[in-house]
């Protein structure tokens, strides 16, 4: 899987993250950033990762990983960037939103 990764338990909660940007892809450039210097600096909002691909992602670790659906407390979009940089942010949410219960949080 290229943009989902997961399930993840931290803290007694199990989530799935799944990432809409190219690696550090994102507005700011934190100096505490954990993923290092950004390397893409931008504030331009395309569909830096299409969203069907994502969601055939999805689709397929829905099939794959039936038996990690009760560990996921949530869905939470982030990973290797800003994930609003995503023009595409949206149609994703209402995709997943028609797939699963799972809550989804940014
Ligand atoms: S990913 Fe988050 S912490 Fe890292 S540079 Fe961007 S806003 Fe800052």
């Amino acid at each position: 899987m290229l943009y989902l990764y997961g399930p993840l338990i931290r803290a007694g909660s199990g989530f799935l993250r799944i990432t809409l940007t190219p690696y550090k892809t994102c507005d700011f450039d934190c100096i505490y950033c954990q993923l290092g210097k950004t390397k893409d600096l931008t504030a331009a909002r395309k569909e830096y990762i299409p969203i069907a691909e994502i969601i055939g992602e999805f689709r397929a670790w829905l099939e794959n990983y039936a038996q990690s659906i009760g560990q996921l407390n949530y869905i939470t979009l982030s990973g290797s960037g800003e994930p609003i940089l995503n023009e595409k942010i949206s149609q994703l949410i209402a995709q997943i939103k028609s797939l699963t219960d799972i809550p989804v949080r940014y």
